[in-house]
């Protein structure tokens, strides 16, 4: 997981969907683009763009511009370009905080999770920031599905 990104402002689903295979990504749709760059550059954080035009007159260090507007396509292309590993980091971190998540006891998620997914798991995740839950339910299936007809 040693790749780190900040997002440009409008790519949300991608900093949601690189965030869900566990990568390291700022995304901040309030941050101006001067301030982003600046902590691309700052935390040696590869700049993700769609922009056509970037001002001429700020060094981005680590820039990769995105040719497509499809999200799929963006995904595969900063996969293949970075050679990014979509397994092993899958549901480590929380997609809308970008935080770790932590293996909790079972117990201590009761009243938060669904009577049947508390029964039927023994494997509970919180985010150590907003607190939500992760258990490897049905959501964890269908992001499966959904990566792999993404990169075949
Ligand atoms: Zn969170």
């Amino acid at each position: 997981m040693e790749k780190k990104f900040v997002l440009d402002t409008m790519l949300e689903k991608l900093a949601r969907w690189l965030r869900i295979i566990g990568y390291d990504v700022i995304f901040n749709p309030k941050m101006e683009l001067i301030e982003l760059i600046q902590i691309a550059n700052y935390q040696n954080r590869i700049f993700v763009t769609r922009r056509r035009y970037l001002p001429m007159d700020v060094t981005i260090n680590n820039l990769y511009k995105l040719m497509s507007e499809n999200f799929e396509e963006q995904f595969r292309d900063v996969v293949e370009k970075f050679g990014l590993d979509i397994k092993s980091g899958i549901f480590t971190r929380c997609t809308d905080c970008n935080e770790i998540v932590v293996k909790v006891e079972k117990e201590s998620v009761k009243d938060r999770v669904p009577e049947m997914s508390w029964q039927g798991f023994q494997e509970f995740y919180e985010c150590p920031k907003c607190k939500k839950v992760f258990w490897k339910g049905a959501h964890y299936k269908n992001t499966i599905r959904k990566l792999e007809k993404i990169m075949r």
